[in-house]
């Protein structure tokens, strides 16, 4: 089967998907109308068919924190967003209909060879079964797949609601290795003050926390 373009490179989409869906929830503009938009917006744009409607709505579910669930229509999503408290496992989801696009190029398979834990079973033409209670999430299979087969839940609404919540500061705790997780030209300056601008209170090492919690601990 030949490939087909449209699902070449789909980490790339996927992040313009997050980054309409985030406009969309600071400008309090998620609606049904909104979310149908964006699926129509990124089918004609990349030129996918309307049987791949369900795939891109499975991943503006994903990227929304949500399962996926092989729908061409959205229902009770924002109901189930406002009942949100956390992102609920498994965090990794498999998003049907991408799997037939890669079978002759990745026979192998590239996903397969990711894994190291034993979490996934690789089936011929129909691609990998993952084994959740084996699966760590460590994400190794979602990065090796560039046809958007495999995604991870994106936790990010519950966070939206904390920074624009009145009631508790939000501080944002930083490993040291985001030193280079952006390139030589963005400095931890500029990344603390792009937390601030999104409504963190703050952004503080996280050995900070540990020894807050420690601190708690001891008490
Ligand atoms: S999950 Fe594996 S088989 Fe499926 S599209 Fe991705 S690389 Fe191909
Ligand atoms: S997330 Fe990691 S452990 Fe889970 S199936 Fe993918 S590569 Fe394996």
């Amino acid at each position: 089967m030949a490939e087909r373009e449209a699902f070449h490179d789909f980490h790339k989409k996927r992040m313009e998907i997050f980054r309409e869906l985030v406009r969309y929830i600071w400008q309090d503009n998620l609606t049904i109308e909104s979310l149908d938009k964006l699926a129509a917006d990124i089918k004609e744009k990349y030129s996918f068919r309307e049987e791949d409607i369900p795939f891109i709505k499975d991943h503006i579910r994903v990227a929304m924190g949500l399962a996926p669930n092989q729908r061409a229509f959205f229902s009770d999503e924002l109901a189930e967003l406002k009942r949100q408290e956390r992102v609920e496992g498994p965090v990794l989801a498999r998003i049907g209909g991408a799997c037939k696009e890669c079978g002759e190029r990745f026979e192998g398979s590239e996903c397969h060879e990711a894994c190291k834990y034993e979490a996934q079973m690789y089936v011929k033409g129909t691609g990998p079964i993952i084994i959740e209670e084996k699966c760590l999430n460590c994400g190794r299979c979602t990065v090796a797949c560039s046809f958007g087969a495999l995604a991870d839940k994106i936790e990010f609404i519950p966070l939206v609601k904390l920074l624009k919540g009145e009631e508790s500061m939000v501080f944002a705790a930083a490993a040291p290795s985001i030193a280079g997780q952006f390139g030589e030209d963005v400095s931890v300056a500029q990344l603390r003050t792009a937390f601030k601008l999104m409504g963190f209170a703050d952004m503080v090492e996280v050995a900070l926390f540990a020894d807050i919690l420690d601190h708690k601990g001891g008490l």
